[in-house]
């Protein structure tokens, strides 16, 4: 493992922050988490480049530039020596006496972490998984991917309960997305998956399996769909970083489809690996 605190490489021993840094008292920060395959960063240009705009939007100037994260990301992840890999990266705004209001010219606290990738059983990507609905109690600017992760981290701890790989959330008489992953639908050959606005994290995965999809001459349309399309879905998948595509077989007590990954899923599953493998 390897820790990169304000620029400089640490020991995990000293890579320590303020007890009064914002991100600790208030959640006042933003994350990122890129996947390395074969030592190489995965749309790294499109990951910081959402982190950019997560900054903006909640006023936090970006530390480094976005050439000079690509740098020290590159660095660390050749450090750690590993090939398969997840780049956490985090920004705060910095470390203040507590008071709701930041104070003028706070300088960011920034850290990059790198490690091995999750160890999500093989089997699953081939029998597909389980995920449970929860309600989407979570704010309005969902596109911010903010390190505030409570109803994400309660969600996704009750779907564990349940059994179940992740937790999906539903607000409004619409699925969302998932606690830390997107949420596609296949129906008639179809695909359906929540459009690109303030109620969901724009997930990098998610862009890969559209473009990946329409690539393969599937239709897909971003448009909002009920728990009920997704019961009686053909098919269903999950993206993200950490999750890759994963095929939904059940929905709480509820089967998807016959039970088995679908073929459209598969045949996203297959590029999106073959894409990746290539790196
Ligand atoms: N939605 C949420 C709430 C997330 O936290 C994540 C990733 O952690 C995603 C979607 C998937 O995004 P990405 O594909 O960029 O990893």
């Amino acid at each position: 493992e390897v820790f990169v605190l304000n620029g400089k490489f640490v020991d995990q021993n000293n890579a320590i922050v303020s007890a009064e840094d914002r991100g600790f008292q208030f959640g006042d920060g933003v994350y990122e988490v890129i996947r390395a395959y074969n030592g190489k960063p995965f749309c790294m240009d499109r990951h910081l480049s959402r982190m950019k705009q997560g900054l903006e939007a909640i006023r936090i100037p970006m530390p480094l530039g976005i050439k000079e994260f690509e740098k020290l990301c590159n660095e660390a992840l050749e450090k750690s020596g590993l090939k398969e890999a997840l780049i956490y990266i985090q920004v705060t705004r910095g470390a203040a006496p507590r008071q709701h209001i930041p104070p003028k010219g706070l300088k960011p606290t920034f850290v990059i972490i790198v490690r091995g990738t999750p160890d999500i059983p093989p089997e699953l990507k081939e029998q597909g998984v389980k995920i449970s609905l929860s309600p989407d109690i979570r704010w309005h600017k969902c596109y911010i991917k903010t390190v505030q992760l409570l109803p994400n981290t309660m969600a996704k701890e009750e779907a564990k309960e349940k059994g179940a790989f992740e937790a999906v959330f539903f607000r409004d008489g619409i699925i969302t997305e998932g606690s830390s992953s997107n949420i596609f639908i296949v129906k008639g050959g179809r695909v359906f998956t929540h459009p690109a606005n303030e109620r969901i994290l724009h997930g990098i995965t998610r862009g890969v399996a559209i473009e990946i999809a329409e690539g393969l001459g599937i239709e897909v349309e971003e448009r909002a769909f009920s728990p009920e399309e997704l019961l009686k879905a053909d098919e269903a998948f999950l993206t993200g970083t950490g999750t890759e595509i994963m095929p939904v077989v059940q929905v709480d007590d509820d089967i998807i489809g016959n039970g088995k990954p679908g073929h459209i899923t598969k045949k996203i599953m297959e590029k999106f690996k073959e894409i990746t493998n290539c790196l």
